[in-house]
């Protein structure tokens, strides 16, 4: 009954086909034409680079060891899902969101990015966003990636000043200083013990659209006193 008066007032309907759907947002179809990047690029250079990883030669240019993006903003589909999913706060979209992640990794090299002493995190809110906008889309993703992974996830960051968003922001030398210092270390004690363990760890970080990787830069930046083996990042999306 419920679920019926729900279907009424929310249908559901592929954001793609628009075919009606019983309780998702992607049908089968278009979850498998959805198009996937092939290339991955060097977070230093930006040139191409197998898996997205760091060239050896630009190590000096950046903390993250490597980012991963699984689509291409400029795809009209990609668009409507991570539109509705941020903006239209249709979280039921972070189920679809994940398996396009898990599905596009799957393709190119997972276990770069997720060995046995991972742990995964999100580029956080701040407070104040957060409760505006109910959920943070970036950990939600990052929670699914997770428990599918069986990796342990924690907020390892909080976001300590409430910065206009970058996309508000055209240029890149201004959105790196929009960024600097907006993050902190969040206090969990155990975590540090684990990361600063003999084997070290990689940490994992989730976002949803990424243009200049400013603020994955500046997240890694922040995590580098936990002496991380390596810092990631898997991003949805490569933005405008
Ligand atoms: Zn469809
Ligand atoms: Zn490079």
């Amino acid at each position: 009954m419920r679920k019926t008066l729900l279907k009424i007032i929310y249908p559901y309907y592929c954001l793609s086909c628009k075919n009606e759907l019983n309780d998702s947002y992607l049908c089968r179809e278009c979850f498998s034409a959805i198009p996937l990047l092939k290339e991955q690029l060097c977070p230093a250079c930006e040139k191409p680079s197998p898996f997205g990883k760091t060239h050896a030669t630009c190590r000096q240019k950046t903390p993250l060891s490597g980012v991963f993006v699984a689509m291409d903003y400029k795809e009209k589909i990609v668009q409507r899902l991570i539109h509705q999913y941020k903006y239209k706060f249709v979280k039921n979209l972070a189920e679809p969101l994940a398996n396009i992640l898990i599905k596009s990794l799957a393709e190119q090299n997972k276990e770069l990015f997720f060995n046995t002493n991972t742990v995964i995190t999100a580029v956080p809110l701040h407070p104040i966003r957060l409760r505006w906008r109910g959920f943070n889309q970036a950990q939600f993703i990052a929670q699914k990636l997770a428990s599918r992974f069986n990796i342990p996830y924690e907020n390892l960051l909080i976001r300590s000043k409430n910065n206009p968003t970058q996309k508000d922001i055209p240029q890149t030398p201004l959105r790196q200083k929009n960024i600097q210092g907006v993050f902190r270390l969040n206090d969990i004690p155990n975590v540090k013990y684990q990361i600063e363990s003999p084997i070290k760890s990689n940490i994992v970080i989730i976002d949803d659209i990424t243009t200049t990787l400013s603020t994955l830069n500046e997240c890694a930046t922040t995590l580098l006193p936990l002496k991380p083996k390596n810092i990631y990042a898997i991003v949805l999306a490569r933005g405008l």
